[in-house]
């Protein structure tokens, strides 16, 4: 791909790929992270049972999001920056890393001083103001596949943020738009060992908003699994017919617990490791 020479996000050679340590949890080749929670954080007790169960089941990170970026005005928006307590006590009742979508700059800063990745949404890959302030952020960015963008636009997007300083990217695969309306989005599972190719950087892919039905997520998760990806994030809410956001495509907490059983079965037979945070006695 001409446009990614001498570029930054290239992968140089066969054995070039990159590990991100985040707090001692790795993301890349050789290792198998998750990241799960709700789609959004609603409040303090749906918070707290939520990371202590995918905690106690095996996860490095909680899916802290308090904006949403909603298709309609009148969907529920997050609840901002009033979530920000409830990531500190969670920061302090777990040992998981906290994760958490950046929608603004505006927030930019704030927000990820209280968590230990930030993510950047499908809408907002091609958002270059965004990319280049979290260019300038030490700490992870996750960055989602815009819903209709080519690999090479989804990797130049990612330059963007390693051209402004920071190099620690995790490449996200959540589906694109397609003819198909069964699932929500069309998996692009060869996006995975594509990516692999191009890049040096971690894949993880998202089974939740690609598939949006709850009923497909396992086998999402374990076809990205089998085709090279380093982790997931998945939507995981304690009473999904009941969540403010993606009820739909949200396994419970019990679902949850029986993939990362089998999952935890499959990843040594791709040579990797299934990374948990280390539970207090
Ligand atoms: C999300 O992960 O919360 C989300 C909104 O997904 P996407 O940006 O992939 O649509
Ligand atoms: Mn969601």
């Amino acid at each position: 791909m001409e446009s990614l020479e001498n570029t930054k996000v290239r992968k140089q050679n066969e054995n070039h790929n990159t590990i991100i340590n985040c707090d001692n949890n790795y993301f890349g080749e050789g290792y198998f992270s998750v990241i799960a929670g709700p789609c959004a954080i609603e409040d303090m007790d749906m918070a707290i049972t939520t990371a202590r169960e995918i905690e106690k089941y095996g996860a490095v990170a909680l899916r802290g999001s308090l904006y949403k970026p909603r298709t309609s005005p009148y969907s529920f928006q997050g609840i901002g920056l009033d979530g920000i307590e409830i990531l500190d006590a969670i920061k302090s009742e777990t040992n998981l890393l906290l994760e958490s979508e950046i929608l603004s700059t505006n927030h930019i800063q704030v927000l990820s001083d209280h968590v230990d990745l930030v993510r950047i949404g499908s809408r907002n890959m091609d958002n270059y103001e965004l990319l280049k302030e979290a260019g300038k952020l030490d700490k992870p960015v996750i960055l989602k596949r815009g819903i209709s963008a080519t690999l090479e636009e989804f990797l130049l997007a990612a330059e963007y943020v390693m051209d402004a300083g920071n190099e620690q990217v995790i490449l996200c695969e959540r589906g694109i738009r397609s003819f198909e309306t069964y699932t929500r989005n069309t998996l692009d599972i060869l996006a995975i060992p594509a990516l692999k190719e191009l890049t040096h950087l971690p894949v993880i892919v998202d089974p939740s908003h690609s598939s949006g039905k709850r009923s497909l997520v396992p086998s999402a998760c374990k076809a990205a699994l089998a085709a090279g990806a380093d982790g997931l994030i998945i939507e995981v809410h304690p009473d999904p017919l009941n969540a403010l956001s993606d009820g739909s495509q949200s396994i419970d907490l019990i679902e949850y617990r029986k993939l990362m059983e089998d999952i935890q079965k499959l990843v040594p037979l791709f040579n990797k490791e299934f990374l948990t945070t280390t539970v207090d006695a």
